[in-house]
């Protein structure tokens, strides 16, 4: 049941990686999910647009394993080729599969105040047994690609807002996870800082070829993903593809 595996053949650019099916979540009478489809193919920047309470953190939530739906699935392909349900299976099942194979920014980063950046970033490595010292040569050097070489050693209360979000991805890539979410990873900072986060984490994510999925209030954000999303009340009620984003284009 945790590991149902189905397929062996490692995904193409543009082959699912994730597929949502009929979500529905409701907390007592609220329904926050009404019935959510979602695919998310190799490659692809999908940006989750909508207006306060329709549903995107309860979605993100549910598509990366963190809140299990109460109807549909959610089916992710990693890059070995198998096939793991993230909306089943125990709690446990589901941290180790979120350790291993999905990256999460929170909207406030969500660092630990006391470790520094490199040991921030290790420590996602470390929780699923890499020792010490590798872990923190692979941070550091993440931390680097994302313009933060000589920052090893600052804590969170040393960064500012942008540099501590850059932490955040690094932490959120550094296990190369087969997808990665952000929740409003730019909602605490100003326009330029905005910019240059989601150009980290738009260009940290999609060179490796896994998708990124990112809910943003910004319209300038969202333009430059690949494929637009629009939740009202629990539901789609738009999906476009972006044709003049920077990034790639699958097709679908
Ligand atoms: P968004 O991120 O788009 O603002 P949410 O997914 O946070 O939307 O919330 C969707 C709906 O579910 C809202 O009506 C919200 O009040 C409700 N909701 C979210 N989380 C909870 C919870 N833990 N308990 C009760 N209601 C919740
Ligand atoms: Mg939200």
């Amino acid at each position: 049941m945790n590991h149902p595996y189905v397929h062996n053949t490692p995904p193409a650019l543009g082959s699912p990686v994730l597929t949502a099916e009929g979500l529905v979540k409701t907390y007592g009478t609220t329904c926050a999910l009404d019935g959510v489809s979602l695919q998310v193919r190799a490659g692809e920047s999908v940006a989750i647009m909508g207006p306060s309470g329709s549903g995107k953190t309860t979605l993100m939530h549910v598509l990366s394993g963190i809140l299990t739906p109460d109807a549909g699935d959610v089916i992710l392909r990693g890059a070995d080729g198998a096939e793991v349900v993230v909306s089943a299976g125990h709690a446990e099942a589901r941290a180790r599969l979120r350790r291993e194979q999905i990256g999460f920014v929170f909207q406030e980063g969500l660092l630990l105040p006391e470790l520094t950046a490199v040991e921030n970033v290790a420590v996602a490595l470390m929780l699923s047994g890499t020792a010490r010292k590798e872990a923190e040569q692979q941070a550091a050097a993440w931390l680097a690609r994302l313009g933060l070489a000589g920052m090893e050693n600052r804590r969170p209360g040393e960064l500012s807002g942008g540099q501590a979000q850059r932490v955040a991805i690094a932490r959120a890539q550094v296990t190369s996870p087969g997808i990665v979410f952000a929740d409003e990873p730019t909602g605490a900072l100003d326009s330029a800082t905005s910019e240059q986060v989601l150009h980290a984490l738009l260009a940290s994510t999609v060179s490796r070829g896994a998708p990124l999925v990112v809910v943003t209030h910004d319209a300038d954000v969202a333009a430059q993903c690949s494929r637009l999303v629009r939740l009202e009340d629990g539901r789609v009620v738009s999906d476009t593809l972006q044709e003049h984003a920077g990034g790639q284009v699958s097709a679908r």
